[in-house]
């Protein structure tokens, strides 16, 4: 309560000041600013009442269309009425008064363009500069704030973001209401900017530093450090938002000021936010340009000649990830069965999957799934998943096993693609999928297992070794990022969330190292990813993945990505699928 009495007492202050004349006041403007918009429609600013349009009614008028006309909404009819006299019929000739908040959008911008004319729309806000009235020419941050915003509250945000001291601004000065706190009259016409957000550069004794500048409702977590270092596990998060905290002279992680300049070093940067021309920039782009030479050139109508290995993760003893009672082995074993149910009924895809719970594929028609630790790697034998290492490993075996067989069959070898289903446990900041492929420079040329547990294995047997020249690996690269990009288009088609920050990845990022998942870095199939389907660390994902609807939509998601890379059109919207057979 205490921030509205702001303007009454400064309202005061100005009485006070203006009355003691030994002050050399500068030459006062009216008390009412007016700027006549159109024929019979002024804007007024007034020292007292604010920002309002002035309106005559046009002949004929009734009340209610004169409310539309200038409100957007016949609804506010009664209360120009009240705030005019109170008389339900127009008075011709009449200038009635509009109070600037329940203007039409329309309006509201014609409104403060009129009277404030060297305001502008900026790619990160509104640039307003202050006219000030009476005799201290001079505007508060309140008033300003109730005008751009819609609520004088956020003044203390502007005043943070545009580095001010005090609660109100002289004649001239230039103050930027961020777009996130704008009426959406104004965010409407702001252009859109190159990037979604800036940054600039600085070295200090410490180093070299990217400076990010924190925008209204944003945190250090989520907006810089998940951002700007890709770290994403909750350790990883914490312990980082630490050190920058520290960097940037950051006291108070949860209470940073709007537009504080927070320091990210470079060497915790990925590499895209580094300047332009670094080193490690250009070796990324580089690294960018070579995959992307390469991009699928099968285009097939109902996937028809594909072969889709499909591997839920975990199962059997290792559950994975596990939160507050969901096990990650059963809700993406039910989401892999999902899909292949779903290929097997609308399209020709040959569909393989690496594990199954008891002796047969079902998927149970319930939201919370039965607890079961018996799900079989399906190898000649099958495997127990007993070690979660050995279970990885097997996988890939028997995902390259397959993948010999279907080319043999078809002989296109990108007529087959890998996905390991997922769910994450990551910083309970985040939320929505994220797609892992594997990066070039971070596979082995060659690879292979022994022991019995490997020997006794048929698809260990046919091929105990595998092996990945560069070019494959940079091949591979290029056409999994393909697939993942539109595994994610179509999550994002099924109004399923995804990772805000990139949420394709070529590497998984963590205590300090980098590396491919196993399943893929030693996999053959050329197009292959890893999906997490959600962060089951967070509490929202965590309740939609333990219902069936949620992981129905996420299958038909996935069939709808694998036919979209496969050149084939969805039905927008709906998320369903369409497919030729
Ligand atoms: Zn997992």
């Amino acid at each position: 309560m205490r921030r509205h009495a702001a303007v009454p007492l400064l309202a005061l202050l100005a009485v006070l000041l203006a009355t003691s004349t030994a002050i050399a006041a500068p030459a006062a403007e009216p008390r009412t600013i007016r700027v006549q918009i159109e024929e019979g429609v002024v804007a007024a600013l007034d020292e007292k009442l604010g920002v309002a349009l002035e309106v005559v009614p046009r002949r004929g008028e009734g009340l209610y269309s004169f409310a539309k006309r200038v409100c957007g909404d016949g609804r506010f009819a009664t209360q120009i009425a009240e705030l005019n006299g109170g008389s339900q019929e127009l008075t011709a000739g009449m200038r009635y008064r509009v109070p600037f908040m329940i203007l039409s959008k329309d309006w509201q911008l014609k409104t403060v363009k009129a009277l404030f004319a060297k305001d502008r729309p900026e790619a990160d806000g509104w640039r307003h500069e202050a006219r000030g009235l009476g005799p201290l020419q001079r505007e508060s941050l309140w008033r300003l704030s109730e005008w751009f915003t819609g609520t004088g509250e956020n003044f203390r945000a502007i005043r943070e973001y545009n580095e001010l001291t005090d609660d109100d601004v002289a004649r001239g000065t230039a103050v930027t209401i961020p777009s996130e706190l704008l009426l959406p009259a104004f965010r409407a016409v702001l252009p859109v900017p190159e990037t979604p957000f800036s940054l600039e550069y600085g070295v200090d004794k410490d180093g070299e530093f990217a400076i990010y500048r924190l925008r209204p409702g944003e945190a250090l977590y989520s907006s810089v450090v998940v951002r700007f270092t890709g770290r994403v596990f909750a350790a990883d998060v914490n312990a980082l938002a630490g050190d920058i905290a520290a960097r940037s002279g950051i006291r108070d992680v949860t209470d940073i000021p709007i537009g504080y300049r927070v320091k990210v070093p470079f060497d915790v940067l990925q590499p895209e936010f580094l300047p332009e021309g670094h080193a490690k920039r250009k070796e990324y782009e580089e690294s960018l340009r070579a995959s992307a030479q390469f991009s699928n050139q099968v285009r097939v109508r109902g996937l028809s000649g594909i072969t889709v290995i499909l591997d839920a993760g975990h199962g059997g003893p290792d559950v994975g990830a596990s939160m507050g009672g969901v096990w990650e082995s059963l809700h993406v074993y039910d989401i892999s069965i999902r899909v292949k149910r779903l290929l097997e009924n609308q399209t020709a895809a040959r569909v393989h999957v690496t594990t199954r719970d008891g002796a047969e594929f079902r998927v149970h028609d319930a939201d919370v799934l039965p607890f079961s630790r018996s799900h079989q790697l399906l190898t000649t034998p099958p495997y127990d998943l007993a070690d979660a290492k050995v279970g990885v490993n097997l996988r890939w075996y028997l995902a390259n096993s397959v993948f010999r067989r279907a080319v043999k069959a078809e002989s296109d070898p990108q007529k087959v693609v890998f996905l390991s289903i997922h769910a994450d446990s990551l910083h309970p900041s985040l939320r929505g999928a994220m797609a892992y492929i594997p990066a070039a420079e971070l596979r082995g040329e060659s690879y292979g297992k022994s022991g019995p547990v490997y020997t006794a294995r048929k698809e260990v047997a046919e091929s105990p070794r595998v092996s990945f020249p560069y070019q494959d690996r940079v091949k591979s690269e290029g056409l999994s990022r393909e697939l993942a990009k539109q595994m994610i288009a179509a999550f994002q088609g099924g109004g399923l969330l995804v990772h805000p920050f990139k949420p394709v990845r070529d590497k998984i990022i963590r205590d300090g190292g980098a590396w491919v998942p196993a399943v893929l870095r030693y996999n053959s199939v050329p197009a292959k990813m890893l999906l997490e389907v959600c962060n089951l660390a967070n509490d929202q994902d965590r309740k939609l993945i333990q219902t069936r609807a949620y992981r129905q939509k996420v299958a038909e998601a996935i069939v709808s990505g694998l036919l979209a890379y496969y050149g084939e059109d969805l039905t927008p919207g709906d998320g369903s699928v369409v497919a030729g057979r």
